[in-house]
């Protein structure tokens, strides 16, 4: 099996080629082409199993295919542009909240540097996608200028996400794909009502992909309530 074969876009294969990766794992060529489909999926399966892969290459092959279909158009301000203009008017400016396409949750810090940091490699050959980090301990007004770039994809830990999202710094009305990564170490953390609130606060039309060690329990049952007609993947 290669990567070609899995259907993915030819800028995330030459990403992938440069990052020395020759063949999908098992996890990968289980979860790509459903993925790929829309299909949304649990998956059982641990770090190191190049799970972070299994989710973020679709989803930039879905980006980088809907770039090419209708490529941005030239004209229009970016937020923080939108925000200088409005400042040189004298007006006070407004904030203008973040759209992302995809949200990644994970349980703590550490986890959500790495997805960000692997998207950043395996998006290096898109004309543009680009992934923030929303946590607990970062100054706030860091985050505000990550988010005034209005990001493609946010990489989050939940209790901070909803800081941003209760003062409305962020919409989550385009969002097209969810992923909770590590979800049974999210519910052990006691992440539960955040989860449900968020998730709550996305559109049903979305595509939902659940990565967990187990997914049996607590995790079985949110699984059921924010996953329609998954693919059940177990490594
Ligand atoms: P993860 O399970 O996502 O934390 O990935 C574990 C490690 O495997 C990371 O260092 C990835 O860069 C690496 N990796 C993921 N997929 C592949 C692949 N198909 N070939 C080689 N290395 C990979």
């Amino acid at each position: 099996m290669t990567f070609e074969s899995l259907g993915l876009h030819t800028s995330v294969i030459k990403a992938l080629t440069e990052a020395g990766y020759t063949k999908p794992t098992s996890v990968q060529e289980q979860a790509i082409p459903a993925a790929i489909e829309g299909r949304d999926l649990l998956v059982s399966s641990q770090t190191g199993s190049g799970k972070t892969a299994a989710f973020m290459l679709p989803a930039l092959h879905k980006f980088a295919s809907e770039q090419q279909a209708a490529p941005a158009p030239a004209a229009g301000k970016t937020p923080n542009q939108e925000m200088q203009a409005s400042r040189s008017r004298g007006e006070r400016p407004r904030f203008k909240p973040a759209q992302p396409k995809m949200l990644v949750l994970t349980p703590t810090r550490e986890l959500a540097l790495q997805v960000t940091t692997a998207t950043d490699k395996y998006g290096s050959h898109m004309k543009r996608v680009k992934a923030i980090s929303i946590l607990g301990g970062m100054p706030y007004p860091k985050q505000m200028q990550l988010l005034a770039k209005n990001p493609e994809i946010l990489v989050a830990t939940p209790g901070r996400l909803i800081d941003h999202m209760e003062s409305g710094k962020i919409d989550f009305s385009q969002l097209q794909i969810l992923v909770l990564d590590e979800a049974d170490r999210m519910l052990d953390m006691g992440f539960i009502d955040d989860i449900e609130k968020i998730v709550d606060a996305t559109p049903e039309s979305r595509q939902t992909m659940l990565f967990s060690a187990t997914l049996d329990g607590v995790v079985g049952n949110m699984a059921k309530r924010i996953t329609k007609n998954p693919m059940i993947i177990q490594i």
